[in-house]
């Protein structure tokens, strides 16, 4: 007999899917209702209304994806690359480097403006890239790259992107919930995000949000959209404003139930709060880190509260202390990517896992594991330097 599957009880500090509230776990198990249920129509306005409060927009093309944050980066490219286009991409890391592949697979061509990972995307080098292609018509880059935790500046890439005449595309799976995002502040036109990071929801969609620039263009597009499930006019047949919502695709009416209780969640705390509440917790963490004697990979300034990355100390076996933190620790922390993967770990701070417990079982777990394998740090201070930031 094949029995239920009883997952362990982790505590997710990795790059995603990060720790998800008791409180969306217990709204995903109540029953089931039909997709156009009245009942689920009402919560559908509400879901729309809370991403609106939480990206900060008045866009009234704003909805969830029913699929995970790739598929929001699909859906945005899809709907505003068409053949033939020239889109500037800005890629510090490994998200960047799908939105290049999503242009190629649209038929058009990426031009791209490379910074090493760890930095942030240069605006220099955006706007000289601008300069020399007039005829782009999008800007894509990562708002926080998971890859690296680094951050870069969304108000000074979008507005150049508009001096230029061009739309961006701004991927804020990580940012959104953890550090701010403000849509209708940086004048961005096709947003995406994803539930599983700091809104603290389990993965599998993708909250998205287009400005009206954004929507005109898809309205005056060429050719049809060419993935027939992303393409927001279809799927806007049943999140749109119309009282009379037409079947589209079943929508994952129990895993909305989940996004919509995070959203309240994050609408109780206020989105100023949960800023706060990752970047004490962040400083709480770098003051430990740096007792233990361990490296960021990323310059104070450009740091992202929700995602840490810092250089494993000399001879550590990278993969064997990650194992023994989950099974001694059940804690789950993330491996380095591309040219940092063996050289880093990613500690995420991200949503519901942002919390003192998380930070100070993180530094003891990590201060343990490495004097028992010998590693060269300053053993038994690294809690100590965060409570005192906690205390201070
Ligand atoms: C996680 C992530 C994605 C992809 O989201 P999935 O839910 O894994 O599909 C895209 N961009 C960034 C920056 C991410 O961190």
């Amino acid at each position: 007999m094949t029995h239920s599957f009883e997952p362990p009880v982790r505590t997710l500090m990795g790059p995603g899917p990060s720790d998800v509230s008791p409180r969306v776990l217990e709204a995903m198990s109540r029953p089931t209702i039909g997709h156009l249920d009245p009942a689920f129509i009402e919560l559908m306005d509400e879901v729309k209304r809370l991403l609106q409060f939480a990206f900060q927009s008045e866009n009234e093309l704003t909805m969830p994806v029913s699929a995970p944050g790739s598929a929001g980066m699909e859906a945005c490219f899809v709907n505003l690359v068409e053949r033939g286009d020239t889109v500037i991409v800005a890629q510090n890391g490994v998200f960047g480097g799908r939105m290049k592949e999503n242009v190629e697979r649209c038929g058009a061509t990426p031009v791209m403006v490379n910074d090493e990972w760890g930095n942030p995307v240069d605006p220099h080098k955006v706007e000289e890239a601008l300069k020399d292609h007039p005829e782009a018509k999008l800007l894509a880059f990562v708002h926080a790259e998971t890859s690296t935790g680094a951050r870069s500046d969304a108000a000074a890439l979008c507005s150049l992107a508009q001096d230029h005449d061009c739309l961006s595309i701004v991927d804020t799976v990580t940012s959104l919930g953890g550090i701010e995002v403000d849509v209708d502040g940086w004048g961005a036109d096709a947003v995406y995000s994803g539930t599983q990071k700091c809104l603290s929801c389990a993965p599998g969609l993708s909250p998205v949000t287009f400005s009206n620039r954004a929507r005109d263009v898809i309205s005056s597009r060429k050719q049809p959209v060419q993935s027939w499930f992303l393409d927001m006019e279809l799927v806007m047949g049943y999140w749109g404003e119309q009282t009379q919502r037409a079947y589209h695709h079943t929508a994952p009416v129990n895993a909305l139930y989940g996004l919509h209780e995070s959203l309240i969640i994050l609408e109780e705390e206020g989105l100023d709060n949960a800023w706060k509440r990752h970047r004490r917790n962040h400083l709480a963490l770098a003051a430990g880190f740096e007792a233990l004697g361990l490296k960021f990979a990323v310059d104070p300034n450009y740091r992202l509260p929700q995602l840490n990355s810092v250089y494993l100390p000399a001879g550590i076996d990278d993969a064997a202390l990650r194992q023994q933190l989950l099974a001694e620790y059940q804690l789950e922390i993330g491996a380095g990517l591309g040219p940092l993967a063996g050289k880093v770990w990613r500690v995420g701070l991200m949503g519901f896992a942002s919390n003192e417990k998380n930070v100070l079982l993180c530094l003891a777990a990590l201060d343990g594991t490495l004097r028992q394998q010998g590693a060269a740090i300053d053993s038994g201070q690294a809690v100590a330097a965060a409570q005192a930031i906690y205390s201070g």
